[in-house]
């Protein structure tokens, strides 16, 4: 990893805001000894959004990525929807990216708007579009069972589910290059706004498996 926590604040997830970025050298460091020592032959940054910018951002990226292309390794990481641009994209290929996981959630717009801080349903569809027209592989995860905050509701409707599984199959036939689809259920962690707005009193002193899900709907 190169930095911990997430600039961005998802509803249902429990990555802090808190950012700590390692320094440059250190991440340098790291990978020499990865290639050198260990004789691994591939990298995988798991960073929340390993593309994000921003000033406190020790290092410069582009650096990080021209770095990983001169040591010839291969490498994959965790990005956002509509915040990977086409240059961005470019240099990351060039310089041995084969392979992109980003975190879509939902089809549904308005569960995506609620959940999701300042990203939208059509950015997947423009991103993709941008990664069919490379050799990167792309996994997508997905999050079942999402609670609506506002909407008084702690259930996400069938047909949302339904809408994204179609998305998803029309995504799959249009951009050969989606090799992961990853099903997750929404799940209530400490300090969530999804948590927040539960009218469950949850004990977190208990294993996370007796807490439930937002949402379980008969099957
Ligand atoms: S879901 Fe991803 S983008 Fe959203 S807060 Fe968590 S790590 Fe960040």
């Amino acid at each position: 990893m190169t930095y911990r926590g997430c600039p961005k604040r998802c509803t249902f997830c429990p990555e802090t805001q808190v950012l700590n970025y390692r320094q440059f050298s250190s991440i340098i460091t790291e990978i020499k000894d990865i290639i050198d020592k260990r004789k691994y032959q591939a990298i995988f940054f798991d960073d929340s959004i390993f593309t994000a910018r921003s000033n406190g951002r020790k290092h410069d990226l582009e650096d990080l990525i021209r770095y990983l292309g001169h040591s010839r390794i291969e490498w994959g990481c965790q990005a956002r929807m509509g915040d990977i641009d086409k240059k961005t994209l470019q240099l990351m290929e060039e310089n041995g990216c084969t392979y992109i996981y980003f975190g879509i959630e939902s089809a549904d717009d308005r569960l995506f708007d609620d959940m999701q801080e300042g990203s939208h349903g059509d950015k997947i569809v423009e991103t993709m579009r941008l990664l069919s027209n490379t050799g990167v592989r792309v996994g997508l995860s997905l999050c079942f069972s999402m609670a609506i905050p506002g909407a008084g509701k702690m259930r996400e409707a069938k047909e949302n589910v339904r809408k994204t599984i179609n998305f998803i199959k029309e995504l799959s036939d249009r951009c050969g290059n989606i090799v992961l689809i990853n099903l997750d259920l929404a799940t209530f962690y400490p300090g969530t706004k999804m948590t927040a707005v539960s009218e469950k009193r949850i004990d977190f002193t208990q294993p996370i498996i007796h807490h439930g899900y937002p949402c379980v709907f008969p099957l």
